[in-house]
Formats: structure tokens, sequence, C-alpha cells
């Protein structure tokens, strides 16, 4: 294996905090939040305790003041663990880099501390039933009335969105603009007019909380928008960056653990007086999983270099995001195979997280939206769809 060489011994140390936080909060409780289709409050209070949250929230506003490289050992060892409920990514390094990049002081202080502790959850509201893809279009509207903005609409499919009491939400303040009438706006979810919906019934990552919200005249102060009216759009595409790295990060932690667990299943199955590892196509299969995975650590690995300075453009961020998970989707349909009937069984790991998996080709924006993005990097813009 090519060394990993982006880590200091000081951030390994930390992996092993992370490492037994989750041997011992996580693991033994997963299948019984998936069950209930939410993590309970106490994990947040347990992870903000150790300093899990936020971790790279400046300390002045409650965070440990770490960097990007402690927020990737949480991703990457929450996704090895397959424990995807917990989405501490989401909290941490999605939402809270709008609240420090671009937040008030006052909004800082406000929520930041109570974010590292995990008094407050927080989920970010983009996608609405009228489509995800196209941000631009979205429908709801938060429309100036004196000192107040007054929220009308609907979100789907908002992670967290049962549990969350704050949300970072995405909305017109100029309905008739596209891209220049987006804002966005921190919505309690305590506020009268607020309301959540079912809880969404998905096919995997049955522990997160997935809902629909809704708006009916909700009032929040003008002071509860991030950065200025009508920059939303510019804000949203400057922190997608860091989303679509996030979700690289995962893709690839994620496939190595299930190449792990197929290696171990391999050498243990015997069959023709054989083990299943003995097999050519067993080993042919395996090796180029190995190597795909190889290839995309060391390219993510600079990725999250380049990110650490500042230098990660959003094409290449798609890109990362583009192959690690397709290439995710490859490894846990292979790795499935290997296990026969036991890989059908939601006892084993492979099988949650073959279906866990097909959501990372959709959510944080879809593969065709990231071909977009590549193909508008290299090649003239078309006005018109294909
Ligand atoms: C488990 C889960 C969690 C999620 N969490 C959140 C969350 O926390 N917050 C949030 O705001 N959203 C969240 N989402 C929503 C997610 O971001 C959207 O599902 C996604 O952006 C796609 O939007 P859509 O579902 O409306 O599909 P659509 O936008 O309707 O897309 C339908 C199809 O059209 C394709 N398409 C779109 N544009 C193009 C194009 N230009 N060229 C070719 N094909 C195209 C898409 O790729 C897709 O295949 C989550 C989704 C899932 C499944």
């Amino acid at each position: 294996m090519i060394p990993r060489t982006i880590f200091s011994s000081e951030h390994e140390a930390f992996r092993d905090t992370v490492r037994r936080f989750i041997e011992e909060y996580v693991v033994p409780n997963h299948a019984a939040w998936e069950k209930a289709g939410e993590v309970p409050r106490d994990l947040w209070l347990k992870a903000g305790e150790l300093g899990l949250l936020c971790c790279n929230v400046p300390e002045e506003y409650g965070g440990m003041g770490g960097d990007f490289l402690h927020s990737a050992i949480l991703i990457e060892e929450m996704a090895r663990a397959g424990a995807t409920g917990p989405t501490f990514y989401l909290h941490s390094d999605i939402v809270a880099p709008y609240l420090v990049d671009f937040g008030t002081e006052d909004q800082k202080q406000k929520w930041l501390p109570k974010m590292a502790t995990g008094e407050v959850v927080v989920a970010l509201g983009m996608t609405e039933p009228s489509g995800g893809s196209d941000v631009q279009a979205m429908r709801t509207q938060a429309l100036r009335d004196g000192d107040e903005y007054v929220i009308n609409g609907q979100k789907v499919w908002i992670t967290n969105g049962h549990t969350a009491d704050l949300l970072l939400l995405a909305c017109k303040t100029d309905p008739k603009a596209r891209a220049k009438g987006v804002s966005l706006i921190l919505v309690e979810t305590n506020r009268p007019g607020f309301s959540r919906g079912r809880k969404l019934e998905k096919i995997g990552c049955k522990a997160q909380d997935t809902a629909e919200l809704f708006f009916a005249d909700v009032r929040v102060p003008v002071t509860n928008l991030i950065g200025e009216e009508g920059s939303g759009f510019k804000l949203l595409m400057t922190q997608l960056a860091q989303e679509r790295l996030v979700q690289a990060i995962r893709g690839v932690s994620s496939s190595e653990a299930a190449l792990q667990w197929t290696i171990d299943y391999v050498v243990d199955r015997k069959m023709f007086g054989h083990t299943l590892a003995d097999f050519q196509n067993t080993r042919f299969k395996l090796a180029e999983l190995r190597a795909e995975l190889l290839a995309q650590r060391v390219f993510v690995d600079r990725c999250i270099e380049l990110h650490l300075k500042g230098e990660l453009d959003a094409t290449d961020a798609a890109a990362s995001k583009l192959i690690t998970t397709e290439l995710q989707g490859r490894v846990m349909d292979q790795c499935l195979q290997f296990f026969g009937g036991w890989g059908y069984s939601l006892e084993y790991p492979i099988a949650r997280a073959f279906l866990d998996a097909r959501m990372c080709r959709i959510g944080g924006g879809t593969a065709e939206v990231m071909k977009q993005i590549i193909a508008n990097s290299m090649l003239p813009k078309v006005s018109k769809p294909s």
C-alpha cells in the first residue's frame, strides 16, 4: 500500500479516540437505531463531550480548533464501521462551515458552541419535491416583511430533518430571479408555522432520519440571513466542493472496509475442497478492486491536501465524488456476490453497505450533475439539454 502521508501523529492519536468512540457507542447500537429510524440525542452529546463535533471550528466558538484532517478521520472511521446513522459530517463539515465562513459574529456565538456540544443538531434544507438538481428553480420563498422574513414552502429528503433544532434553509428571497434570488436563512425548528412530515422510508441509511419539512408563514428575524440577500447560490457553490470531498472520503473508506470484509470471508469459506480465495475469479476480481481503490485513495488524499490549502476547485471535487461513489457501487455489488446468499442477509454488513452505498450517487449532487460540472469545465456550455 502506498503510505498515506497527510496525517501527523497527533491526528493518528485522534483517530484512536474516534475508533474507541465508535466501538463503544456506535457499533453496539446501530442496528437498534436503524429500527428506530434515528439516532438518539445522547449520542450527539457524547460525541460533543469527546470533541468529535465541529472539530475544525475555532476554539473561540466552542470547536476543537482542528483542521479538515480531523474531520476526514471521523468521516473515514464512521464510513469504515458502516455507521451511516450518525450524520456528524453533515452537521460539522457541511453546515457548520457556512456559519464559520459567512455567519455574523452574533450567529457564530449563538449557534456554534451549542453545535459543538451536540445540544443543537442542524440540517441543510435545499431539495424540494419539484426537484433537487436544479437548485436555482427552488420554490420555497422567504419574503421580507419589516424586520422579518416570512417563509412558505416545502423541503424533502432532509437528513436530520426530524431531529434538527436548526435548519440552514436555501430559499428564494426574490422568486422571479434564478440564482440571484436564492438566499440562505437560519430557521429554528421551534418557530410557529414550521412542521415536519413523515420520516421517509428508504432502502438504506435507515438510521438516518430523513424528513419532509413544511413552512407556513414561518417568521424569522432578518438577522437570521447568512451572508447577503441573493448570495445563497454563490455561497452554496463555494461550500459544495467540501461537501463533495466529504462524500468522496466516505466512498473510498466504506469501499476499503467492504473489500477487507470480503477478503476475510473468502479466505475462510470452503467449497470443492478449496477456499473461495483459491479460485482465480476471486483473486482477479479482488485484485482489480484493490488496484482501483488504491489509485482512488491516493487521489482523494491529494484532494484533501489541496483542500487544506484552499486550492481544491469545484470541478476536481465533483470528479472525486463521481469516481469514488461509482467505484463504491461496483465494490459493494461485487463483494456482496462473494458472500453468496449471506450477502443478501441484512445480518451481514456487506448487505447494509450495498444498500447504503446506493444513495451516494444521488445525495449531495447526483452522478449526472457531477458529470455536468466536469463537462462544463472543459467544453463550451450548451443552452439546451441533449
Ligand atoms: C438519503 C438521502 C439524503 C438526502 N439528504 C439531503 C439533505 O440533507 N438536504 C437536501 O437538501 N437534500 C438531500 N437529499 C436530496 C438529494 O440531494 C437529491 O435527491 C438530489 O440532489 C437529486 O434531486 P432529486 O431527487 O430531486 O432528483 P432530480 O433532480 O429530479 O433528478 C432526477 C434525475 O435527473 C438527473 N439529472 C438532473 N440534472 C441532470 C442533467 N443536467 N443532465 C442529465 N441528467 C440530469 C439526475 O441525475 C437524476 O438521475 C438527500 C437524498 C437522499 C436520497
